[in-house]
């Protein structure tokens, strides 16, 4: 079996035409949807990740507004500019570049952006949210895999789902969202015990663990999905994920690259996000 490499670049660039058509629509009405985007101190993987969200901003119209802050920044400063944020009309998203410097609670700063502005879902009302199946703003990273599975027709309903990776951002939400969507869902972390035996079982595997490597392809069934979240710089520079890409393509049906599969899809889901807010406001 030869697997059809899922192409995130394509599925991504195929969105944001649809959001360049909703950003003209919304200017009819006078409104540019708008993202503050805040980061503190110098992570050069941050650094990286913030200058490809508002390019993409650019790209599709939407104004951004950066805020950076040297590494030793008082967290209070930022509860005030994000206070003020709040207030805001010409902002419709707020967010703050994870990881935060060890001063800062996370919790406190993503509790105090309006459960309004909250395109990255990381507040606890659109946690809680998505936990009954009623979010206002997905999570950005699972909700761009639900969207590459529906554009590749991938089913998903009655599927047998094998989470791997059980972080806040993205192992939990993907399991909650596959299980609103009628998958019977399995979550493992690092403290599974022989992993092979959940993963075998998976008719749709998504890895994110952030582990070269992990997933092999005798722990995986012939013509199974795999969605690799995993994104992982190795001592050659190489960026890879968390399969073993090369291994998996022959016996899979279908896989994402990396790079060049989920990660798109995460920036063009936080575009739709802010493009949603606006559209509610206005
Ligand atoms: P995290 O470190 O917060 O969580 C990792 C999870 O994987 C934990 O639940 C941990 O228990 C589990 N894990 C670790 N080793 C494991 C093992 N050997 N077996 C099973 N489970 C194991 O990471 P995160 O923020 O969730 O990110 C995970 C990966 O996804 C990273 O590589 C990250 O760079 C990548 N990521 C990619 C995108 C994207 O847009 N493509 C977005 C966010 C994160």
């Amino acid at each position: 079996m030869t697997a059809k490499i899922i192409d995130g670049r394509a599925v991504s660039a195929a969105i944001r035409s649809d959001l360049k058509i909703r950003v003209q629509a919304l200017a009819k009405k006078g409104t540019t949807p708008g993202l503050a985007v805040i980061m503190v101190g110098a992570n050069p993987a941050s650094a990286v990740y913030v200058r490809n969200k508002i390019r993409a901003c650019g790209e599709v119209g939407i104004r951004s507004f950066q805020h950076n802050f040297p590494a030793d920044a008082d967290p209070k400063a930022i509860l005030d500019l994000i206070e003020e944020l709040n207030t805001r009309k010409d902002t419709h998203g707020i967010l703050v570049q994870l990881p935060l410097p060890p001063q800062f609670s996370i919790s406190e700063i993503l509790q105090t952006i309006s459960a309004d502005k909250d395109v990255d879902g990381f507040h606890l009302y659109n946690v809680g949210g998505l936990v009954v199946g009623d979010t206002v703003f997905p999570p950005c990273t699972p909700y761009g895999v639900v969207k590459l599975l529906e554009h590749e027709g991938i089913e998903i309903e009655g599927k047998n789902v094998v989470v791997v990776g059980a972080s806040n951002i993205v192992g939990k939400p993907m399991a909650l969202m596959l299980m609103q969507r009628d998958a019977t869902v399995a979550i493992c972390h690092a403290k599974t015990r022989d992993l092979a035996q959940f993963t075998i079982l998976a008719d749709i595997l998504v890895v994110a663990a952030g582990k070269p490597n992990l997933i092999v392809p005798q722990m995986v069934k012939t013509g199974a999905v795999v969605i690799d979240v995993g994104i992982n710089r190795l001592p050659d520079g190489r960026l890879v994920g968390d399969a073993d890409f090369e291994g998996l393509k022959n016996k899979v049906s279908h896989i994402t690259p990396v790079p060049g599969g989920v990660g798109p899809m995460t920036v063009t889901m936080l575009l739709s996000n802010t493009i949603a807010s606006a559209e509610r406001a206005a």
